[in-house]
């Protein structure tokens, strides 16, 4: 995608309503925010839009382990909160992203992952940014119905052969044979993690509360969604195979 700063025709009757660029800032540059729920195949989806687009992407995760790793000041400030179990506050989370986001890695655009995971600090984030002179181009949120989203976890099934061969009990495509793996027939195991209901219905929890959770957050941009010059809001069906999800979702960028 190429990022214009546009115009459209006044005349509501013209049926061109082409745009009239007026400045071309730059080839190929696209910042974007991903929503989704565990189980969505997020992940994987914005592994696949790095390397087709080649942008950075950054799961806020990551930036965590990098800074305290790393022993930048922020990092020192957010381990004192992490060794007391506490949660690291947004002001010491955000300076952290827009760091991150400023490096050389992210020059063709950037895919943040994993934050906000609520509205609160969709809001803090949106006056950073701006405060920061950063455009955020692109909203996405991949919508799966959550049953779904935790039977995808509970499902995920590992080869003891190879670690990418993917086997779900509970998707069509990528379906164990029996209880052997269905690419080379090796043994099959769960991962604990993927077992563990209470943690997956409270990751769940946050993520679907549309009053402050994360889709709360997605929502508050989704607000200014639309108009002249703003934010484009894309939704994917996350139910369909990850080659139909990834199809629709370069089809909308
Ligand atoms: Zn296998």
């Amino acid at each position: 995608m190429t990022r214009y700063s546009y115009f459209y025709t006044k005349d509501p009757e013209s049926k061109l309503r082409k745009p009239n660029i007026i400045a071309k800032e730059k080839e190929n540059f696209m910042n974007i925010l991903f929503f989704g729920p565990n189980g969505s195949g997020k992940g994987t989806q914005g592994a696949i839009l790095k390397d087709k687009y080649n942008i950075a992407h950054i799961e806020s995760g990551a930036i965590f382990r990098e800074n305290i790793k790393g022993g930048t000041e922020l990092g020192a400030k957010a381990k004192e909160y992490i060794n007391r179990g506490d949660l690291v506050p947004d002001e010491i989370t955000i300076p952290m992203i827009l760091d991150r986001l400023k490096r050389d890695d992210c020059k063709n655009g950037w895919l943040l992952d994993g934050f906000p995971r609520n509205k609160n600090q969709a809001i803090k984030l949106d006056e950073s940014l701006k405060k920061a002179n950063m455009a955020l181009d692109i909203v996405l949120e991949i919508i799966l119905d959550r049953e779904i989203a935790k039977n995808r976890i509970m499902g995920r099934r590992l080869c003891a052969n190879d670690n990418n061969h993917p086997n779900n009990i509970y998707i069509d495509a990528i379906k164990p044979d029996g209880d052997k793996c269905r690419v080379c027939g090796g043994e099959l195991s769960k991962r604990a993690d993927d077992q563990d209901e209470d943690a997956i219905n409270k990751r769940h929890g946050i993520y679907y509360d549309t009053e402050s959770g994360t889709l709360a957050a997605a929502y508050y941009f989704k607000d200014f969604a639309g108009g002249e010059g703003s934010i484009k809001y894309i939704t994917l069906d996350g139910a369909p195979s990850v080659k139909e999800v990834t199809a629709e979702l370069v089809s909308k960028l």
